[in-house]
């Protein structure tokens, strides 16, 4: 199949289709532009500063991850981060998906933590596997509760001396004195009841429209943790009467041969089948050489 018969195919699995469940990743995200997590761009200056040059990091995910960083610098640059997300213009690729799933019966699950979707989507149709980077929670799981941070992030920035939080400024849980962290999957996560919460509704949207002509798109999802929407797109595929798994990714547009009359792999720059599926130029864009693509696989 060619690259303009996939697109036409996606085209008419959109619009045939009575619910559409659409998994968004890092790729996603990336392709609109937001690559400081694994990119030494000009976001990622912004946000480490001086740490850049400190401890040799050229990505957030690195000079996140290092441990050489102390727990004020490690706050000044989560808060850094924080602020950058609030603050950046909601990347193109999510004003097409609107364009493209508009007036349909849909529902979006994301493993990302930048709230990206929130720009342009109801909160009611999304599920956050792995939380929110604009809610905190107590790190020691005291109580159930998450907090919107936009204030506190914005003021704890200005108190950031050189690279570093100072240790008092550092924000405490409320019931148990412990320090707080940021809503995201790690060992700590508080998977309460706004998790179940929104999981249940996804659940229920998977239950109402199972036996119906399902389309499955899976945007920018990597191989680093494929359990959370992959593998659950692809099970899913496989069981339901009329279901249909379309994949794009640049590098990681993965067919399982149970399901391969049953699915679609487009191998390409998101931000460029977005456009094609919407019948728009993609001249203005730049596609990544083959050679410097994205890598999403060490991204969840
Ligand atoms: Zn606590």
């Amino acid at each position: 199949m060619t690259d303009k018969e996939k697109i036409e195919l996606l085209r008419e699995k959109i619009n045939q289709a009575d619910a559409i469940v659409v998994g968004t990743a890092s790729g996603m995200s990336a392709a609109g532009g937001l690559r400081f997590y694994y990119q030494d761009d000009d976001d990622f200056k912004k946000i480490a500063g001086g740490l850049r040059e400190k401890y040799g990091v050229d990505n957030l995910f690195n000079a996140y991850y290092d441990p050489r960083l102390t727990n004020g610098e490690h706050w000044a640059l989560l808060l850094r981060q924080i602020k950058c997300l609030y603050e950046i213009e909601t990347p193109e690729v999510y004003h097409e998906l609107a364009e493209i799933i508009k007036g349909k019966n849909y529902y979006i699950v994301t493993t990302n933590q930048d709230a990206m979707l929130y720009r342009v989507f109801p909160a009611d149709k999304i599920t956050r596997l792995q939380g929110d980077v604009r809610y905190f929670q107590c790190k020691n799981r005291c109580h159930d509760k998450i907090y919107y941070n936009k204030e506190m992030v914005y003021d704890l920035n200005g108190k950031i001396e050189g690279d570093s939080l100072p240790e008092k400024y550092i924000p405490k849980c409320p019931y148990c004195g412990g320090e707080m962290i940021d809503w995201v999957r790690s060992p700590r996560f508080l998977q309460g009841k706004e998790y179940e919460r929104e999981y249940a509704r996804y659940m229920n949207f998977l239950r109402a429209n199972m036996n119906k002509k399902v389309l499955f798109l899976e945007l920018g999802v990597g191989m680093m943790t494929p359990m959370f929407i992959k593998e659950p797109f692809m099970n899913m595929v496989y069981q339901f009467p009329d279901a249909f798994y379309v994949t794009v990714n640049p590098k990681h547009a993965i067919i399982p041969k149970e399901i391969a009359t049953k699915s679609l792999d487009i191998h390409d720059d998101i931000a460029f089948v977005l456009k094609e599926v919407l019948g728009k130029s993609t001249v203005h864009l730049k596609r990544d050489d083959k050679e410097n693509i994205f890598d999403s696989e060490r991204i969840y």
